[in-house]
């Protein structure tokens, strides 16, 4: 090896200002170097194999090392790498792939919008509606309702949308015009002896509260995650969904569907508008949409918002709106072939029964002293540690116990995700029973090791 030439671990410490990390710890500790995955595994530049219980960022549906996914992109680029859809241009994959997500959607749908990623198709959602209303003449009606804890995204607009402290503290966000109404998690915000229905009564009560105080005439959309992801893993109690449409309908309110995560079989149905019996009227997909193999996301919006959308574009001769990437010729012929093979394999059946034994396994652990809640839908869940069962409370500052086990799970060769003192699973739709097993075992050896650092802790 050269001496001169500084390693990889030394080059990004150098020059990388990493996403979702400790700008200040990270010179000290460095990164941890992935290089190559294979089927749910990924492996470190020392050989290390993790098993990515994560998928990724919740999206790598199909494992790490599809070739069906790879050829559709090298195809692609050798035909026509890079073009728009400006100016009445388009390409056969992005014509495709619209027709293919309307054909899929839960509800009627008229037209699909694409952009790179999740939070810029949320500001497109955001803003299109903001040009509907005018165009339609309720110009006063641009407020947007979301939840505390939701997560939409951080450009300037999704992360207003987005409910999360760590997104906002520092960011001069959220912009005025954005509101959060109650997160839907029983657990934690119910009050002593609230059913789920009582507790969804409430949230709904709360949210038609809001609407009157505000003006009904001054608020544009509802905007959630049919279950909350990157907040928690939170499952919305039961007929929460029910209630907050009516209430939305009641008012003239639209509901958008943020699916980003629960898109594409995750919850163990094609998208969790059906699993929690949603019909929004613009639904937003991403993630496992293309497997992450390539970027993008995708606004579908039904007739009646395309309409005012149509109008208004037409008055002023464009619609001024649209991203270089918007429908890249790659990045939808990918995901065309992710769909196909979705649909071929029947993964999203597979995933509602690996779902099962996902959320029967991690069920078992529920009377651990240090589990406070075990939470999922199909094969997405969370296991939220506490310090004491009774009281709910966290081990020392929230994210303690979440950090400890977090490490100790990547130590066994597992990567998770510590969400506070909430440990998050989303193993890809392809796993198999023997790696929903490893799961398992691992997270049993990695709270294990944290019952014994909290009893040696107290012995010392
Ligand atoms: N919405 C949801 C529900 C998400 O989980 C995410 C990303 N985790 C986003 C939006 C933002 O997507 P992106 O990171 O691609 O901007």
């Amino acid at each position: 090896m050269n001496p001169s030439k500084p390693s990889l671990v030394e080059q990004d410490i150098l020059h990388q200002l990493h996403p979702y990390t400790d700008a200040r710890l990270h010179q000290e500790i460095g990164p941890l170097i992935i290089e190559r995955g294979e089927g749910v595994y990924v492996f470190d530049d020392q050989g290390k194999r993790y098993l990515e219980a994560m998928s990724g960022l919740w999206s790598v549906a199909l494992g790490f090392s599809n070739e069906r996914l790879i050829k559709a992109a090298e195809q692609q680029l050798r035909k026509l790498p890079f073009y728009h859809l400006f100016s009445h241009k388009a390409h056969a994959p992005s014509i495709e792939l619209a027709d293919k997500l309307i054909e899929l959607a839960p509800v009627p749908m008229s037209k699909v919008f694409f952009t790179n990623s999740g939070s810029e198709a949320n500001d497109t959602v955001v803003k299109m509606i903001w040009y509907r209303n005018n165009a339609i003449g309720k110009p006063a009606k641009k407020k947007f309702i979301s939840r505390l804890n939701a997560y939409h995204g951080i450009t300037t607009v999704s992360a207003s949308l987005t409910g999360l402290p760590a997104n906002q503290r520092g960011f001069d966000v959220p912009l005025p015009g954005f509101l959060h109404v109650g997160c839907p998690h029983h657990y934690r915000y119910a009050k002593p002896g609230e059913t789920e229905e009582q507790f969804a009564d409430r949230l709904a009560a709360e949210l038609e509260s809001v609407i009157l105080r505000e003006g009904p005439e001054t608020i544009a959309a509802f905007y959630g995650e049919p279950l909350m992801g990157a907040g928690g893993v939170i499952v919305p109690p039961r007929t929460y969904w029910d209630k907050i449409q009516a209430v939305c309908r009641k008012y003239d309110i639209l509901v958008v569907a943020d699916e980003v995560i629960c898109g594409f079989g995750r919850t163990g149905r094609m998208f969790g508008s059906e699993t929690f019996g949603i019909e929004p009227d613009v639904m937003v997909v991403s993630k496992q949409l293309s497997s992450s193999y390539q970027p993008i996301a995708a606004i579908l919006i039904n007739e009646e918002v395309f309409q005012g959308i149509a109008d208004q574009s037409h008055a002023f001769g464009t619609l001024g709106h649209g991203f270089t990437g918007s429908g890249h010729p790659v990045a939808t012929a990918v995901a065309l072939e992710n769909i196909r093979i979705i649909e071929e394999e029947r993964l999203v059946e597979h995933a509602a029964e690996m779902g099962e034994l996902l959320q029967a396994g991690l069920a078992r652990f529920a009377d651990h002293p240090l589990v406070g809640e075990v939470r999922g839908r199909g094969l997405i869940s969370a296991v939220e540690l506490v310090a004491d069962r009774t009281t709910k409370a966290p081990m020392g500052s929230v994210g303690t116990l979440g950090r400890y086990l977090a490490g100790r799970a990547q130590e066994h060769g597992m990567i998770t995700r510590a969400m506070g003192d909430s440990i998050a699973f989303c193993p890809p739709l392809v796993s198999t029973k023997a790696e929903i097993q490893l799961v398992l075992d691992t997270f049993g050896r990695a709270l294990a090791d944290t019952e014994r650092w909290l009893s040696m802790a107290a012995t010392t």
